[in-house]
């Protein structure tokens, strides 16, 4: 069995493309594209110098200390904390404005739920000198205020989506709305592992160099190339899918990927897809989503913004069915103690959505000599808001 992407853009029962006939010739002109120009030397010597002076690459894989001695076994953090606007997002927004310039685009929309995808993407929009709109909830416009003036000073667009719940999956529909009235001079950057073929694979290229580091790295502190477990937390997928690229055809590599329980997985605010979801289409992808009885989309609720999504790329739902990978779901009150325990114990404040992925060390035993690498996807300055209030600091 392989758990990479197929010619037809599946991962086993999971993927393809379920787009609107006037998305057709956009999404197929990057279909029929994508990997050639990601291939091509010119483009892969972008790329990695971008990453390099940029974005600031290699990321450290740091092997902490008090951390392995308060669980007996030995952790590394791959610090994705550490990259230019604080998550491993901009790996993805670098590759795909590279994308856009090689088919000749000149205008990139975006949507956002949290802002952290929209600030990536007005990042690389202002590093080429490119027109950038970003979707956003309305409702999310005004709890996000702090992402919206960064967007703002980047230069980009924030438009507000009005319609339904005005949150990330109606700001989504606008930015489908406006390819499709645009389809020759833009490009649409997606955030993460979600969305029609080819998107899903390409996030994951994109993001595989965490995992192509880990290797090199690891190979250097512990003399093999291989852990015994990789940890990430999953939202869409993108950090955890880079986390667990070059490992996935490793079947000696134990995969966990961690979900948001919300205030509890049967509390009726959760977004622990793996539990909750059924098979369903949601963004252009067959995958696991929550939905009710008649198919329509469920609320997610998680004290995450990052991790308040209703699904799971269909490459994560495809490991979760396959049982490639072990889906583990972490509570609100689970995740904050984990992350202020990173605090104290290293002296690292990280994203909430990290911060889940820390907490597998309380619900799961490690053994001693296991080597266990967990990807922290971000740093926590964004959740300062949230901590001051969770911990009434
Ligand atoms: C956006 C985000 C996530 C969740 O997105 P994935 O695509 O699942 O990686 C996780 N951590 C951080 C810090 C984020 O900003």
């Amino acid at each position: 069995m392989s758990y990479f992407v197929d010619e037809n853009g599946y991962y086993g029962e999971f993927g393809g493309a379920y787009i609107p006939e006037m998305l057709y010739p956009n999404v197929e002109e990057l279909r029929q594209k994508y990997v050639t120009i990601m291939q091509e030397a010119s483009f892969q010597k972008e790329f990695k110098s971008l990453l390099k002076e940029y974005v600031g690459r290699p990321t450290p894989l740091y092997f902490a200390k008090r951390l392995s001695e308060k669980y007996n076994t030995k952790i590394y953090l791959k610090r994705e904390d550490l990259c230019h606007t604080g998550a491993h997002k901009v790996n993805n927004t670098i590759g795909q404005i590279l994308m856009a310039k090689r088919l000749g685009k000149t205008r990139i929309i975006a949507e956002t739920g949290a802002g952290q995808h929209g600030v990536a993407t007005a990042t690389v929009c202002a590093l080429m000198g490119l027109e950038c709109i970003v979707y956003m909830g309305e409702i999310d416009i005004a709890r996000q205020a702090p992402n919206v003036a960064r967007m703002k000073m980047l230069g980009a667009k924030v438009v507000p989506a009005l319609s339904g719940s005005r949150t990330l999956k109606d700001a989504t529909n606008e930015a489908i709305r406006d390819w499709i009235n645009n389809p020759v001079d833009t490009h649409y950057i997606i955030g993460s592992v979600v969305g029609p073929h080819p998107y899903p694979d390409m996030v994951a290229r994109f993001q595989s160099v965490i995992s192509e580091e880990i290797k090199t790295q690891l190979l250097e502190k512990e003399n093999t190339e291989n852990p015994d477990y990789v940890i990430a937390c999953v939202g869409g997928g993108s950090n955890a899918a880079g986390a667990f690229y070059h490992y996935l055809d490793e079947e000696s590599v134990q995969l966990i990927a961690v979900e948001a329980a919300g205030l509890g997985v049967d509390s009726g605010e959760s977004a622990a897809t793996s539990v909750l979801g059924k098979e369903g289409i949601i963004h252009g992808s067959r995958t696991l989503l929550m939905q009710t009885k008649d198919g329509q989309i469920t609320e997610p609720y998680s004290i995450s913004a990052g991790l308040d999504y209703p699904g799971v790329g269909p490459l994560h739902a495809h490991l979760c069915k396959s049982k490639r990978a072990e889906f583990i779901s972490i509570t609100d009150d689970e995740a904050m103690q984990a992350g202020l325990e990173l605090c104290k114990l290293e002296g690292i404040i990280p994203a909430i959505e990290s911060s889940h992925a820390l907490a597998v060390f309380n619900m799961k035993k490690f053994k001693e000599d296991d080597v266990v690498v967990l990807n922290l996807s971000g740093r926590g300055d964004k959740d300062l808001d949230t901590y001051i209030k969770y911990f009434r600091l």
